[in-house]
């Protein structure tokens, strides 16, 4: 069932809609789905997490270094694509939306995303894209450091085999256990990191998804988004 919705009425909203959660919620399904039925723009921030971390990696700089990782963190250029239908990332004119799903990235995302350069830089980024509003973004710590003013904010969550099965079968049938365990690995770093650790932010909405489809998630935050503006 698709919500009815007012053309006018999303064309001219300046609503902000943080949706953080857990590796492999559904995070980047629902938010492209939802932007694109309300005429909003959308914001993947794990994505640049991730674009930074691909272009430490082919840099040569050690990830695990903390010193290191953050002496690099304002050196390449990040453009991020706003259209949900399209979201390209570039780093220094690289266009990397393929590499940075790669288990290399996946391996080295949490611990550069730890590093406060990092954030304070990407942080920043992302206020200048939200800015000027009528966006849903996905993260780990929107509506807590990002955009606590949000109108609208959801914490998504599932269940860990079927956030694993999900994206097993995205990844064109991964083995399961070992995404799971992947997918641990990250939410136990990204819950544990003393600056900006993914908590549900104050006023956030609670869903999980593990016995929802995609369609049902939708619906639901397109409904509350809806019910607010
Ligand atoms: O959302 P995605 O799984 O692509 O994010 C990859 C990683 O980027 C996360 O595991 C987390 O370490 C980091 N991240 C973050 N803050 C955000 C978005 C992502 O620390 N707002």
């Amino acid at each position: 069932m698709n919500v009815p919705i007012d053309a006018d009425l999303a064309a001219n909203q300046t609503v902000v809609v943080a949706v953080d959660g857990t590796s492999g919620s559904g995070k980047s399904s629902t938010c492209r789905a939802v932007a694109d039925r309300l005429g909003l723009r959308y914001l993947d921030t794990g994505a640049q997490y991730r674009a930074i971390t691909w272009w430490m990696l082919d840099n040569g700089v050690d990830v695990h270094d903390a010193v290191a990782v953050a002496a690099a963190a304002l050196t390449p250029v990040l453009v991020s694509g706003t259209d949900p239908l399209d979201p390209t990332i570039t780093i220094d004119g690289v266009d990397v939306s393929v590499e940075i799903r790669s288990d290399a990235v996946n391996g080295a995302v949490s611990p550069v995303s730890t590093v406060p350069e990092v954030r304070a830089r990407l942080v920043d980024l992302q206020r200048e894209i939200v800015g000027a509003g009528g966006i849903v973004v996905e993260g780990r710590d929107i509506g807590s450091v990002v955009w606590p003013e949000a109108e609208v904010k959801i914490y998504l969550t599932a269940d860990p085999a079927a956030r694993a099965a999900r994206r097993a079968l995205e990844a064109g049938g991964a083995d399961v256990a070992a995404t799971q365990e992947s997918l641990l690995a990250r939410d136990k770093i990204d819950s544990g990191r003393a600056v900006a650790p993914l908590t549900m932010a104050d006023g956030a909405i609670h869903v999980d998804s593990t016995d929802l489809t995609l369609d049902e998630v939708v619906d639901l935050v397109v409904g509350l988004v809806m019910e607010r503006v």
